[in-house]
């Protein structure tokens, strides 16, 4: 389009509009004088390619998958998610690993998900998600079960290991840290005391969520990039990091947790003491107003329905 872009010469009328209508191209008529300073683009994170592939979708864990997520949202989300509260990003991203492309297997197999290098190169990374166990989640959960599932994964796509030397645990607490963070753990989920620290999955990964929140707030952030290329030797690591051994840490997230046990059951105990006042109140009233009293749901907060009848679910 020739739009007439010749400049008029200067005229002396102050009322001459800046903007002229056309939202064409900008380049034409923008005063430059005034365009200076552009701020440097921001750092962003990295962009893998992201891939599907689908072994089986005769499964019926492929309708499942397919009916509650939308592959190219829920794999790009999940990447935001791992990355903004792993990293910072730089204008090299030099301390994030190398990924240049992540693909989902969604494939009949045993156990939940696992995540690999692929055979030729291990920047491009695979994660194979089983269809038995996405067609055995309870219809309620399947769509936030998918999703963990999938930030779970995607986490090990991204995280730093010491070279192959962290403790397994550590590198699953991370993992299920990170999904606790994105607001996907799973209602099975509970903090709990005794046993290792790095027992790994969410017992490891509240324990990571203790430490965020007494040691500061990029606590494991900080332990990820202290992963990023020394050898893990365990007192030292956790020494330079914050200060104490973790198996100090650990026995003050114990401690914690009683203080906050002892809270609840406290508090626990108010409530059931004025509910069952209530109670009696009310059962008085129903009494008197011939009401059925049947109850809601039978336990948790959800209501689980079991719609497939030859799904055993356990
Ligand atoms: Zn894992």
């Amino acid at each position: 389009m020739s739009a007439a872009p010749t400049e008029p010469t200067p005229s002396p009328l102050p009322s001459r509009p800046k903007k002229e209508a056309t939202h064409q191209e900008k380049d034409g008529g923008e005063d430059n004088s005034k365009t200076i300073s552009r701020p440097h683009p921001k750092p962003s994170f990295p962009t893998p390619k992201l891939r599907l592939s689908t072994l089986d979708l005769n499964h019926p864990g492929s309708n499942v998958f397919f009916s509650n997520t939308n592959p190219s949202k829920a794999l790009s989300e999940a990447v935001d998610a791992v990355l903004s509260i792993l990293y910072q990003p730089t204008k090299t991203n030099d301390h994030i690993p190398a990924c240049r492309s992540v693909t989902l297997f969604l494939q009949a197999m045993g156990g939940v998900a696992y995540t690999t290098g692929s055979d030729l190169d291990g920047d491009h990374k695979e994660i194979h998600f089983s269809l038995d166990y996405i067609n055995q989640i309870p219809s309620a959960r399947q769509k936030d079960e998918i999703q963990g599932v999938l930030v779970h994964e995607m986490v090990h796509c991204w995280q730093w290991n010491a070279v192959g030397t962290a403790p397994g645990g550590l590198v699953e607490g991370i993992a299920d840290f990170v999904r606790l963070k994105a607001g996907l753990s799973s209602p099975h989920w509970k903090k709990e005391g005794g046993g290792q620290w790095d027992a790994g999955y969410q017992h490891t990964g509240y324990f990571l969520e203790w430490i965020e929140n007494t040691c500061g707030r990029d606590s494991v952030r900080r332990i990820n990039h202290a992963l990023k290329d020394k050898k893990y030797e365990e007192d030292k690591f956790w020494e330079q990091l914050f200060g104490k051994k973790i198996s100090l840490l650990w026995k003050e997230y114990e401690g914690s947790l009683d203080e906050q046990q002892k809270a609840t059951r406290e508090n626990e105990e108010k409530v059931e003491s004025t509910a069952k006042t209530h109670e009696e109140d009310r059962s008085d009233d129903a009494e008197m107003n011939g009401e059925d009293k049947r109850s809601g749901h039978p336990e948790g907060d959800e209501p689980v329905k079991k719609d497939k009848p030859n799904n055993n679910g356990s």
